[in-house]
């Protein structure tokens, strides 16, 4: 589904350094030269130094300085908020771009950091008591794509804000940056806020900058999209951005279940996603020797109790799965409960490694996803949810001019979402009513059956009497 007419067009000022397209536009009409773009870049990224000094490092044309301190910013956005989840393995910066509107991004550290929440198989005791986990991965970090998303999934909280605008290039490189400012960042995962495949060209564009070496100088195996499924693009995906790794949201495996958990994935039906998934998956196999590295699609899998959690569900999901039992491998991730509209319950622990058996013994290779700062509402687009919830109690005068628009981009949204989630309501309803309809049945039958008993025994008296 291409972005709607709600998207507000983005006309930045001053423009994001990063963003390749408007460094290069404003070069090229000036007659500058496209190696100095590289080199102001590398002492931006590399350096953090600031767009006023570079001029007095490295030699670049005068007009180069006057173009970049005049039209353009180290960074257009701001970080505003910084949350530190209590175990130390998560830091969530919710990040204010230029129009005001806020995105998170989440960065998340594997190593010697201490998880509560982590599996108690998986945890390692200390003499003096204290839970360490081990990984010998890095920091990772978490980055939106968009400001709020259109895709609606049910469990999400971004999915309640609707579409409100596509991030530049430059919006996207600038998270990275903030995180870079925390912790040395080695992985990438497009999981934020937002459907990657639904801003496809500055998601690509941006995913240039993280590889290029003069830049980021990011592995692309170590940056994944992570999507529900935008076919067309899913299909374009290993070409565009060879090296890659994917991660689809799967959530069901039956296009029924699905589009009550994925409401928009009615416009792609599973057969076709699945289908472009494969191509992904024999493209992605040509350039593996290139990338040293065999990529498995991961199938992400919130899984959310009494909705996709039953043990029919499972073997449907097994063997769907099993032809591509080599090429992919599936991560459980237990529902984190967030700010939607139904009562939805995460799983038990005994619920979550019951279905990853049931997967498990079809041939497919399972994870389970550790929960990672959950005292800092770490779930997509919760922090932003929230606070934009406490800046509607405290408006400010900023948004006047704008207040139109959000008035009519919101009641748009809820009308749309009010419409996804009436299947999602009907299955909530189906699967609690079908106790409430036990208890009416038998009530009913107790009171057909006292009727009865009191007709017979006032026909008994009649016949007395006579
Ligand atoms: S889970 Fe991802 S695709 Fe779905 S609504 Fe949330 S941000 Fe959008």
């Amino acid at each position: 589904m291409a972005s709607t007419a709600t998207t507000r067009r983005k006309s930045l000022h001053p423009l994001p350094i990063l963003d390749e397209t408007a460094l290069l536009e404003a070069f090229s009409a000036e007659g500058v030269k496209e190696r100095h773009a590289h080199t102001i870049w590398r002492h931006v990224v590399q350096q953090r130094e600031a767009l006023d000094s570079i001029h007095d490092k490295v030699n670049i044309p005068h007009k180069a300085h006057d173009i970049i301190t005049t039209r353009f910013a180290r960074t257009t956005s701001r970080v505003v908020e910084r949350s530190d989840s209590s175990d130390g393995s998560t830091t969530k910066l919710l990040i204010e771009l230029q129009d005001g509107r806020r995105i998170e991004t989440v960065i998340m550290r594997y190593g010697h950091v201490q998880l509560r929440s982590f599996p108690e198989q998986l945890q390692l005791r200390r003499d003096d008591g204290s839970v360490e986990f081990r990984s010998s991965r890095r920091a990772t970090v978490c980055i939106s794509s968009q400001v709020g998303c259109q895709m609606g999934c049910t469990f999400c909280a971004t999915g309640t804000m609707g579409l409100l605008s596509n991030l530049t290039s430059g919006e996207i490189l600038e998270q990275l940056y903030h995180a870079n400012g925390v912790e040395r960042i080695r992985n990438v995962v497009f999981m934020g806020m937002g459907e990657p495949l639904d801003n496809y060209e500055e998601v690509l564009k941006a995913i240039r900058a993280m590889t290029d070496a003069r830049r980021f100088n990011l592995s692309p195996t170590r940056i994944s999209i992570s999507t529900v499924g935008v076919v067309k693009r899913l299909r374009q995906l290993a070409t565009d951005a060879p090296g890659v790794s994917l991660a689809l949201s799967l959530h069901a495996p039956t296009q029924e279940l699905r589009s009550v958990i994925v409401p928009t994935s009615k416009a792609w039906p599973l057969e076709r996603i699945l289908e472009a998934t494969d191509h992904f998956i024999r493209s992605s196999k040509k350039l593996s020797s290139r990338y040293h590295k065999n990529q498995a699609v991961t199938m992400e899998y919130v899984l959310i109790s009494g909705v996709n959690s039953s043990e029919e569900t499972a073997h449907q999901l097994g063997k769907l799965l099993q032809p591509r039992k080599d090429d992919v491998c599936l991560n459980v991730i237990p529902y984190n409960p967030t700010d939607v509209p139904f009562d939805y319950q995460p799983p038990s622990a005994s619920e979550t490694e019951a279905f990853g058996s049931i997967v498990r013994s079809h041939g497919i290779t399972v994870t389970v996803r550790q929960e990672l700062g959950q005292d800092i509402a770490s779930a997509c687009g919760q922090l932003v949810v929230t606070r934009e919830k406490d800046r509607a109690d405290a408006p400010t005068s900023a948004d006047i001019e704008q207040a139109s628009v959000a008035r009519s981009e919101s009641r748009w949204h809820t009308t749309q979402f009010r419409r996804w989630m009436t299947p999602t309501r009907q299955l909530i309803k189906r699967e609690r009513g079908v106790g409430a309809l036990r208890w009416g049945v038998l009530g009913l039958s107790v009171a057909c059956c006292a009727a009865l008993a009191v007709g017979m025994v006032v026909m008994r008296q009649r016949r007395t009497v006579r």
